[in-house]
């Protein structure tokens, strides 16, 4: 999988746009493979991880990126973490029956229906993302309200209200293949350049969404087309120009450390089992947390309080 685990920026010369394009394939198995996901379900927190990993890569930021899709639907959470490293992870918390109930009602090949996925899987609710610059810093948070038909709709929203920025996103991903893989391009349009023919400048921003609507799923998410030059045969006519890829990688940033000071917050007949040991499994990851009697008496400093 040369071509994924990565995030690359693009501009277009002369034109003021500006573009993302991602794409995960081992980073998104290590996420999926913790935790046993319906294919809806790891479907939608593929997207969400692209999704994350996209708007991550178009701000400027040292520190933590999350975007949070809460809802009432089949699927009540999904989180994508971003940390400006490029460190990834991801987690989905649903109902089993009911998203069971809600994929049933996707055997239809009808598109509308297949593009319906946020109604149908997530219901109402919001999508959140956050940026976290440590303790210091003012941390800054975007809403916008589920109402479009697919999280890169909502996502276009928010630009498109809260930023005043012309966005397109077009976002894909394949959860049934041996090798899980999930992309993204996003366009920007920057703000008006006063200088330039107002019908230049619509007609260049409608010419390249346009362009962007011709790429295919497979071509997004083909191993063997390199994003340059997937970013060449698209947008070649108007000077394209990319920058190095950064890298992207599955990471917890969870550790026994931050367990035990967790633990140690809190009253130890409150965390202790039966048998005397404690067992803590990380909600993300999965990775199981053991501590036995004589682990807690050192946490707790030998005492029983
Ligand atoms: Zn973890």
């Amino acid at each position: 999988m040369k071509n994924f685990d990565l995030a690359q920026t693009f501009q277009l010369a002369g034109i003021d746009v500006r573009g993302r394009l991602v794409r995960i394939g081992p980073a998104l198995d290590h996420v999926l493979d913790a935790h046993a996901y319906p294919q809806a379900v790891a479907e939608m927190l593929a997207e969400t991880l692209v999704l994350g990993a996209t708007l991550a890569s178009a701000l400027k930021y040292d520190g933590l990126f999350t975007l949070q899709v809460q809802s009432d639907g089949p699927i009540s959470l999904l989180v994508a973490d971003v940390t400006s490293s490029g460190e990834l992870r991801g987690y989905a918390r649903f109902d089993e029956d009911k998203v069971a109930e809600a994929a049933t009602q996707d055997t239809t090949q009808d598109t509308t229906q297949e593009r319906a996925k946020v109604p149908r899987m997530l219901g109402s609710g919001h999508l959140a993302f956050t940026v976290d610059q440590g303790p210091n810093m003012e941390r800054y948070q975007g809403v916008v309200a589920l109402e479009g038909a697919t999280l890169a709709a909502c996502a276009q929203t928010y630009f498109r209200t809260s930023e005043q920025l012309e966005t397109v996103i077009f976002l894909g991903s394949d959860v049934g293949s041996k090798n899980r893989t999930a992309g993204a391009l996003l366009i920007q349009r920057m703000p008006h350049d006063n200088s330039k023919d107002t019908d230049d400048v619509e007609d260049n921003w409608h010419r390249v969404v346009v362009l962007l609507a011709s790429l295919k799923l497979e071509e997004l998410l083909d191993d063997e087309l390199s994003t340059e030059d997937l970013l060449y045969r698209l947008y070649h006519d108007d000077g394209v120009r990319t920058y190095e890829p950064k890298p992207l990688v599955h990471k917890c940033r969870c550790s026994r450390k931050k367990v035990e000071t967790t633990l140690k917050s809190l009253p130890r007949a409150e965390v202790t089992d039966a048998d005397g040991t404690c067992q803590v499994n990380c909600e993300l990851c999965a990775t199981d947390y053991n501590f036995t009697a004589v682990d807690l008496d050192r946490i707790y400093g030998g005492s029983d309080e």
